[in-house]
């Protein structure tokens, strides 16, 4: 697993070269009364994809992925990295919205929601879900389309892992060119100032745009000044995704109005962009992953958030922070199992260190930074980075409504709640279909 927190022992590993040996194996974990979890990326911080005495359903070895240019259409098995789907989809100029690290799961990140570069342009992956090839817990195998399993699709864009294994995804594919991207780096003490043009600037930019942020501790670079280095600063990013002719006039305001003590400026590919943070966090290493969505970012948590930057305790450790909106906001709410549409800012505080010994320290600085912001919590949170189970567990995640329409899906789906170990929705205790029945 990515994440070397949760070292856990299923019973029986299988790793599956398509739909129907998955088949096979969840009718095996069914008839031996097996728990099922499984694995694409295994990114998910909180390590869903492992479980004691289960059965992990590796999909690791289905990774490939085929472009239909024309239709702008991928097909992508469930197993994909984000860099799988990059590298088929880029040379023909065209991607899908994903996240932005190209070594995490395109299964997880799309069936949670799916947070990235190309989101305020043109939404999340999950709205880019056009159909899948699942394969339900009782074996069978269908293809959910808006036509076929409708209720079913729905449920997929957002709701997670909980209704079958995702063994094809067809994703719908936009134009994508080369990218403008700058970055200014801040000293603490000018973040206040730097977080206010930030505001500013990101609340009005263009969809074109996706500016974010993040406090870390300096490394030694050659583009920041050495007198930060090993210090905690702020830094803000503007990617432009227009004609790249367009990029710096579209940039200059934001470092302008908050000039940095350095700067990077560089044009690349998509691909190139995607792969920026490859590095910064590895498998392998120790994580704890809060986030949470904020109403704002006024100067009461601006200074906030400074403080929660200046307790940072590893120097691997960093909070990123974005301004959401534009196209995600644009689709609407029932097209999909996916909620928080309408969250300004999402602020997610990750503890990154490699003493097992540090695990719970390191845990509370990520919940402490979360909590501090606690009085400009926008309310709801994203499914994929929860890591304490919330109060009511995923109705917290989906709100009530949607939760009770998720688990009416379930209930058809997976009755018996065999793929329980992940962000769960439990089967609602009767059949309860909210639409017209469909396909099955
Ligand atoms: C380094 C890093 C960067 C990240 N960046 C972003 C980002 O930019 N944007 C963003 O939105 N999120 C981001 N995330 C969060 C990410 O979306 C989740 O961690 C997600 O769970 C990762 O998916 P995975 O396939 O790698 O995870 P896994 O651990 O393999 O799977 C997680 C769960 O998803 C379900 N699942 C996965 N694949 C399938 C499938 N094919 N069929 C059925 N169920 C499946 C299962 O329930 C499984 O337990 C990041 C996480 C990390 C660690």
């Amino acid at each position: 697993m990515w994440n070397a927190v949760h070292d856990r022992r299923p019973a029986l590993i299988a790793r599956c070269v398509n739909a129907a040996e998955v088949s096979s194996v969840l009718r095996y974990a069914r008839s031996a009364g097996l728990g099922v979890t499984v694995r694409a990326g295994g990114h998910n911080v909180a390590g869903k994809a492992v479980s004691d005495d289960t059965v992990m359903i590796d999909l690791s070895l289905m990774r490939g992925v085929s472009v239909d240019p024309s239709a702008r259409l991928a097909t992508a098995q469930g197993g994909c990295l984000l860099r799988d789907l990059d590298a088929a989809t880029t040379p023909h100029g065209l991607a899908c919205p994903a996240g932005v690290v190209s070594h995490t799961g395109l299964g997880g990140l799309a069936l949670g929601g799916g947070y990235g570069w190309l989101a305020r342009r043109w939404g999340l992956t999950c709205d880019h879900i056009v159909a899948a090839e699942v394969v339900l817990p009782d074996g069978s195998i269908v293809e959910a389309t808006d036509s076929e399993h409708g209720e079913l699709l729905w449920a997929l864009r957002g709701g997670g892992g909980n209704f079958g294994v995702v063994t094809r995804f067809t994703l719908r594919l936009h134009p994508v060119g080369p990218v403008v991207h700058r970055t200014g780096v801040y000293a603490l003490d000018d973040a206040a100032d730097a977080l206010a043009a930030y505001r500013e600037f990101a609340e009005n930019q263009s969809a074109d745009l996706h500016a974010v942020g993040a406090f870390k501790i300096a490394s030694n670079q050659y583009w920041i000044p050495a007198k930060l280095n090993g210090r905690p600063v702020l830094q803000l990013t503007a990617a432009w995704l227009g004609d790249p002719d367009g990029g710096d006039s579209a940039i200059r305001p934001l470092f302008d109005r908050a000039a940095p003590a350095g700067r990077l400026e560089r044009v690349m590919s998509y691909a190139e962009l995607q792969a920026l943070g490859d590095h910064s966090e590895p498998a392998g290493h120790r994580y704890f992953t809060k986030t949470c969505y904020l109403s704002e970012l006024g100067p009461a948590v601006a200074e906030r958030m400074v403080a929660n930057a200046s307790d940072i305790r590893s120097p691997l450790s960093c909070i990123d922070f974005e301004y959401l909106r534009g196209a995600i906001i644009d689709v609407p709410e029932e097209d999909s199992a996916f909620p928080g549409r309408a969250a300004p800012y999402m602020y997610t505080a990750s503890a990154h260190w490699l003493d097992p010994d540090q695990d719970d320290e390191e845990a509370a600085w990520s919940r402490r930074s979360i909590a501090r912001l606690s009085d400009r919590h926008y309310g709801g949170s994203y499914v994929n980075y929860v890591q304490d189970q919330p109060t009511l567990g995923s109705i917290d995640v989906y709100g009530a409504g949607r939760y009770r329409r998720l688990a009416a899906i379930k209930r058809r789906y997976d009755p018996d709640n065999l793929l329980r170990h992940n962000q769960n929705i439990a089967p609602a205790p009767e059949a309860r279909m909210t639409t017209e029945e469909d396909g099955r």
